[in-house]
């Protein structure tokens, strides 16, 4: 099979993995006049550790796996066209396209090939090429296969900027009914050796181990397990091992099985709930179990989550913006990191009134509801649940509105 025919095959068989993100769009140049391609797999875009921007070749070592995970399009009894890169030739492609300037690194899973252990070998063998014999310093970032030997695990980790343990599903039930060869152990195992790596890396300022840290994959809609399974799973994971980033893809089909449920649309909206969700988690000081409880196990599609909770607490509220510390601050809808800075920093000086929230950029269409300003509430406001709710709603709805201009989901508002 020629490269490129891999190249379409194994790019196209990566754009489910959405720790990196971009990828998605198929646009041809037809005109003579005007510059350049989107393609639907294969260059994507992620964020370093220092927060820049680069784009990444996003391909597998191979599609060919020995496993049967029933939601994967990549699963053994699954018929499709298979193809599996060479460590060379996966090396040789990431450098051509590194010399063009088409990519500055470099994101490579791959489909289990035969063992865990198997292909985790390949891999490295494909970054041990880059790293060591081609002199290539730009970004890698690996799969970390579940259930592979911790040496492989140690020796991946020197040679790579990020790692990542897709999780895929959040409980042990629903990983035994749609990806049996896979145990919980075989993920979490992986991923307590990168943070002990990563941890033993502080201490060793000599060694480089997985400077960009690890991140995780879950897939949602697929299995009944609710948003509280999984932002709880997620926080677990961001308080014992330190992950970077939980994502989470809506489940859509592309293989059938009985085990699967009826996907008519993707559930998009809901994703995007669970960003806010693990936001709040990861910056704002919030845990699962105040933004969900045992009543409501899922979060409110029409609310964002900081909203939703606030109308729920009430009796939190009014914040008085000139004394609340600064995690008081952060639980205002509207008020976000960077605006809790900058209050913080400029009532040093002088008392703020509404006009001055403005200015700093605090979302007032939802902040007005529960805060005062010396005392006040801004005029004409009322401090009741019911109130607070259709106002909220109503301003959501809207921005939902405008967003379909741009298209019909909800993802990245
Ligand atoms: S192990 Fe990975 S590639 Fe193989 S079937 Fe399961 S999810 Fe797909």
């Amino acid at each position: 099979m020629e490269l490129l025919e891999k190249l379409a095959i194994l790019a196209d068989a990566a754009k489910y993995d959405v720790a990196c993100t971009s990828s998605g769009a198929k646009r041809s140049n037809t005109a003579d006049d005007t510059l350049g391609n989107a393609v639907r797999g294969g260059i994507c875009h992620s964020f370093t550790a220092d927060g820049r921007c680069v784009s990444l070749l996003k391909i597998l070592l191979s599609n060919n796996c020995a496993y049967n995970c029933e939601y994967c399009v990549n699963r053994k009894s699954n018929d499709i066209k298979r193809a599996a890169f060479t460590p060379r030739e996966a090396a040789y492609l990431t450098m051509e396209f590194y010399k063009r300037n088409y990519i500055e690194g470099l994101f490579l899973s791959s489909a289990v090939i035969g063992s865990p252990d198997n292909t985790m070998e390949l891999i490295i063998k494909t970054v041990k090429l880059l790293r060591e014999d081609l002199g290539f310093n730009g970004y890698i970032h690996i799969k970390a296969i579940p259930g592979t030997d911790r040496k492989l695990i140690e020796k991946a980790g020197n040679l790579v900027d990020r790692m990542s343990v897709n999780v895929e599903l959040p409980s042990r039930k629903s990983l035994l009914l749609l990806a049996p060869e896979k145990k919980p152990e075989d993920v979490f195992r992986p991923m307590k050796l990168i943070y002990e790596g990563i941890s033993e890396e502080g201490k060793a300022v000599k060694r480089r181990f997985v400077p960009a840290g690890q991140s995780t994959q879950m897939i949602i809609g697929a299995t009944p397990d609710t948003d509280h399974d999984i932002l709880g799973l997620s926080e677990k994971l961001y308080g014992s091992y330190k992950l970077k980033r939980v994502f989470y893809s809506a489940y859509i089909p592309v293989v059938q099985s009985s085990k699967l449920p009826v996907v008519i649309r993707p559930e998009l909206r809901r994703e995007h709930r669970l960003y806010q969700a693990d936001w709040l988690l990861r910056f704002y000081g919030f845990k699962v179990n105040e933004l969900l409880d045992a009543r409501s196990r899922d979060l409110n599609m029409d609310l964002d989550p900081k909203c939703d909770w606030a109308i729920r607490n009430l009796s939190f509220f009014p914040v008085e913006v000139n004394t609340a510390d600064y995690l008081e601050l952060l639980r205002v809808p509207g008020i976000g990191i960077n605006s809790a800075r900058k209050i913080i920093q400029a009532r040093r000086t002088h008392r703020l009134d509404f006009d001055n929230l403005k200015k700093m950029r605090v979302v007032m269409k939802r902040a007005k509801y529960f805060i005062t300003c010396n005392g006040r509430m801004q005029k004409g406001l009322r401090f009741e649940q019911e109130y607070v709710k259709t106002s909220l709603l109503l301003s959501e709805n809207s921005l939902y509105e405008q967003l379909s201009i741009f298209g019909d989901h909800g993802n990245g508002v």
